[in-house]
């Protein structure tokens, strides 16, 4: 017998059609004897239309209100889920994040969990009942409703794997599972059969949305396994898990195109110690999160520094930042790129591998690509290149690093 958490999101109860689909899925598990944890998500489109209302009443809406309001998406999911398995005969009990025992700090809207005392749902288990947690929510130690920060149920549901040392934790959504690279982008793009919790959270941090990388961080650091799949049809998904030395053969596991970065060049900066720590003290200061960062050779004394950040940081650097960092640095101006995106190749077998960088630019420059900034880790090469190139880079990349091929 075995201990499996599901989690199905917005997409996967979007109408009562699709609970009653995903109620016969969860049976089928059920009567096979396995024991069945659920995690709900609110109904798609439900979270923001109540954050468009709280916006509707006021302006300025206290975060322990709006943890309140929000708690009620996910409630009215796991009571719908656990009605339609009434419906179809198989034993189910819904419960709050708070009854499941689910404790956070007290941070309203980005809680983190600070521990789950699984009994109540070992006793419902071992009732042989189905039970179903409302995702993204808990409580703090003295009974506050707490969210988990928006696509938080992913960490729900992996948390109470962790909990309940469940053999498997699946995360049903409406993609198959995780692919060598956007399907949209490249059409040749296949379908992951394993895929390591860093290489995941990689490919997560690169744009590759399809699980929270704060659960990928979670299942990894408590050994979690994982498999994303749709809850649209049958076929199996991706498991992430702990990496093996076998999956280190394949060189390059994925490739993603992150379109959301900006650049900023910082130019003729006075070459001088302390520049760049008042620059990024400044950045730092405002809890502006810097990704790449190059700063060109000195001529006559300045340098000029380029890094890039979240495009929705943009205006605040402009309106709020820009004046002082000229200032403060004695620098030139600021040049502001909104048209770029951030490349990657990612896969641990380039830890045993050599020459992918020099293939990687090769590549772009076979057809003309220009790159722009590069920045590498262990697993992952990134380059930045103009946004209208990026679609081509990721497929001329996909083709020469073998990915079209079975592997
Ligand atoms: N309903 C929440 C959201 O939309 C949590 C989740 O879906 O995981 O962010
Ligand atoms: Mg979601």
């Amino acid at each position: 017998m075995a201990r499996i958490v599901q989690k199905y999101g917005g997409t996967s109860v979007a109408n009562t059609e699709r609970f009653m689909e995903v109620a016969r899925r969860i049976k089928r598990y059920h009567d096979q004897g396995e024991q069945v944890v659920v995690v709900v998500s609110a109904m798609g489109g439900v979270t923001d239309r109540l954050i468009k209302l709280a916006a509707e009443v006021s302006p300025q809406t206290s975060e322990r209100e709006m943890d309140m309001l929000l708690a009620t998406g996910e409630q009215q999911s796991v009571a719908l889920l656990a009605m339609a398995l009434h419906g179809l005969g198989c034993p189910a009990i819904s419960l709050t994040g708070a009854q499941a025992g689910i404790e956070t700090d007290g941070v309203h809207s980005k809680a983190r969990i600070r521990n789950i005392s699984p009994e109540r749902i070992e006793k419902y288990l071992g009732d042989g009942q189905v039970v179903i947690v409302a995702g993204f929510q808990g409580q703090t130690e003295d009974d506050m409703i707490t969210t988990l920060g928006r696509g938080g149920s992913d960490l729900t549901a992996v948390a109470l794997a962790a909990a309940l040392e469940a053999d498997l934790c699946q995360i049903y959504t409406d993609v198959d599972g995780v692919y060598t690279a956007d399907p949209r982008i490249v059409p040749e793009a296949r379908k992951i059969g394993t895929i390591s919790h860093d290489e995941m959270l990689e490919m997560a941090s690169l744009g590759a949305k399809v699980m929270q990388s704060r659960s990928v961080e979670f299942a990894k650091k408590f050994g979690v396994q994982l498999e994303v799949r749709s809850s649209l049809n049958q076929s199996p998904g991706t498991i992430i898990t702990e990496e093996t030395e076998a999956m280190e053969e394949v060189v390059i596991r994925g490739i993603s195109a992150d379109k959301n970065e900006a650049k900023l060049t910082v130019h003729e900066v006075p070459d001088r110690p302390g520049q760049a720590a008042r620059l990024f003290g400044i950045l730092a200061r405002a809890a502006i999160n810097v990704d790449m960062i190059i700063q060109t050779a000195s001529r006559s004394g300045r340098a000029d520094i380029s890094f890039t950040v979240p495009k929705t940081e943009l205006n605040t650097i402009r309106n709020k930042l820009a004046e002082r960092i000229v200032e403060e640095l004695g620098c030139e101006r600021i040049a502001y790129d909104e048209d770029i995106a951030k490349v990657s190749l990612v896969g641990i077998g380039m830890r045993s591998h050599s020459g992918v960088a020099a293939e990687m630019f090769e590549a772009l420059a076979r057809v003309g690509i220009n790159i722009q900034m590069i920045s590498t880790s262990e697993i992952k090469i990134s380059c930045v290149v103009a946004e209208e190139a990026a679609d081509q880079a990721v497929r001329i990349l996909h083709r020469t690093f073998g990915l079209d091929q079975e592997p």
